[in-house]
């Protein structure tokens, strides 16, 4: 029996010593219509959440296991490939239902070894910081070196003439803005994805970002870049706050600051990754799907267990609340580990590749999807609670607000948008989203680092995210709300 399953059924003896708050709430019954106010369906999402909320579930443990047993899942590595099949154990372990992998091919890529050295003006030798960015190429035995041309943008580097950059490496040097909606991110991912085509048309050798992180160590953030036209072009590496903040004195000396790149990478062909499926089917209308996910693969340098193993623990945790309750809820749960969530890939759909797998299989569904959301941002409080477009002050807002208020997760205003990379192409081809808005303002200190580890996670943190997605996710599943009606209709409550 694997620990995992050996806690579960531990917790399963607590739970039959405490069920007394389950005994006296009635059952679910019939789904109930969500504009009748208060009613079972709303009580037994309190318990949920009372429940996530008091421990009783099995995230810590599942994110424990997942991240000791595997340690760092890069897509399409082994690591990831025996992690699913592991997910699947555990799935079909609990009880779930239609629990099965679905592969898909995938161009992998792996570190190797690699260095980092500055050469000042004086000839001075210094360590440099820095970690190549995922899917970049490696460089050769010696190295490359070059002069450091400083751009403070993206804009600024597309701007330099054609040619200008011939033997030089080209860093962008801008901060991350560290923001309790991560949204510091985007404009930093953008530089990290674009940055190395944009200085090869330049004529740079390589290229370097001060990385996208809020912290001031010296692990480095990997993250992706992206392919032009099949291939990445030139070496790139993420150089640590403190090692740019080093690099812009040493350029307001005088410099002229050159770097020598090491970079052992390579690519791994022919490989393939996959997505892990279990279902709680519906009892009334096992046709709509309620569709939650997180993704598997992670960084390398790391064990990912915030980005993204609690993601999975989250969704786990809470289904199986859901799935332990005495009654199935009205509509089909599906939960989806997803694979290969971080690397760009060389021919279309380029990013997503689980997310955009999952949908391929499944074009014809995505009308049966009532909602889509996940779980991709570390394990800090939940705060807030977007719902898809035209649900703002529905009756399901304020359904959703009197379960998830009393946690501090406020129902906000804002539509929701693509709800994540995941779902993000499901929710394209038309899916409903929801948005539980985690406090992301230490997440860009682990974020693709080396110290993306296990103890980084606060229990009771994590326990309030289950508890947030327990309860919204039944209130989901077991009730007829119709989000593409109030889409198209905003003014009608329901
Ligand atoms: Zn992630």
């Amino acid at each position: 029996v694997p620990k995992l399953l050996a806690l579960s059924v531990a917790s399963a003896a607590v739970l039959a010593l405490t069920t007394s708050a389950f005994a006296a709430s009635p059952p679910s019954g019939p789904r109930y219509p969500v504009s009748t106010g208060h009613r079972p369906v709303e009580e037994t999402a309190e318990n949920l959440r009372d429940r996530a909320l008091k421990g009783d579930n099995i995230a810590l443990d599942f994110d424990r296991e997942l991240t000791t047993r595997f340690g760092p899942r890069p897509a399409g590595s082994p690591n990831e490939q025996a992690a699913a099949a592991w997910a699947a154990d555990q799935m079909k372990a609990m009880g779930f239902s239609n629990v099965h992998i679905e592969e898909f091919p995938l161009t992998g890529w792996s570190r190797g070894l690699e260095h980092a050295e500055l050469i000042t003006s004086a000839g001075i030798h210094q360590p440099l910081g820095a970690v190549s960015l995922g899917e970049a190429p490696g460089t050769p035995a010696e190295g490359v070196e070059g002069e450091i041309a400083v751009f403070d943008s993206l804009e600024a580097l597309q701007a330099a003439p054609d040619g200008s950059l011939a033997g030089k490496i080209a860093m962008v040097d801008r901060k991350m803005v560290r923001m309790q909606d991560g949204a510091g991110y985007g404009p930093l991912s953008r530089i990290r994805g674009a940055g190395p085509g944009e200085a090869a048309k330049k004529g740079a050798i390589a290229f370097l970002l001060r990385e996208a992180g809020t912290d001031h160590h010296r692990l480095g953030h990997t993250g992706t870049t992206r392919y032009v036209d099949g291939k990445v072009p030139i070496p790139a590496f993420a150089v640590t706050n403190i090692d740019a903040d080093q690099i812009d004195r040493l350029e307001a000396l005088g410099g002229p600051v050159r770097a020598r790149l090491v970079s052992g990478a390579s690519y791994v062909t022919g490989t393939h990754s996959q997505n892990v499926i279990a279902e709680i089917k519906g009892r009334d209308h096992p046709e709509e799907v309620v569709l939650i996910g997180a993704h598997m693969d992670s960084w390398d340098q790391g064990t990912g267990a915030i980005d993204d193993g609690v993601g999975d623990a989250i969704i786990a945790a809470a289904a199986k609340l859901i799935k332990d309750l005495p009654e199935r809820p009205s509509r089909t749960i599906r939960i989806v580990f997803y694979g290969s969530e971080e690397v760009a890939q060389p021919q279309a759909p380029f990013g997503a590749f689980g997310g955009n797998a999952y949908l391929a299989r499944r074009k014809d569904e995505v009308a049966s999807h009532m909602a889509a959301g996940e779980s991709d941002f570390g394990s800090d409080r939940v705060y807030g609670l977007n719902l898809p477009k035209g649900a703002q002050g529905s009756e399901f807002a304020k359904r959703a607000g009197r379960v998830l208020m009393p946690i501090g997760v406020t129902v906000t205003e804002q539509p929701s948008g693509e709800g994540g990379t995941d779902v993000g192409p499901t929710v394209e081809a038309g899916a409903p989203s929801f948005e539980l808005l985690q406090d992301g303002s230490r997440y860009f200190d682990l974020h693709h680092t080396a110290d993306d580890t296990f103890d980084k996670i606060d229990p009771e943190q994590l326990n309030q995210n289950v508890a947030a997605w327990a309860a919204l996710v039944w209130l989901i599943a077991d009730s007829d709300v119709d989000f593409r009606a109030m889409a198209k209709e905003p003014a009608k409550t329901q």
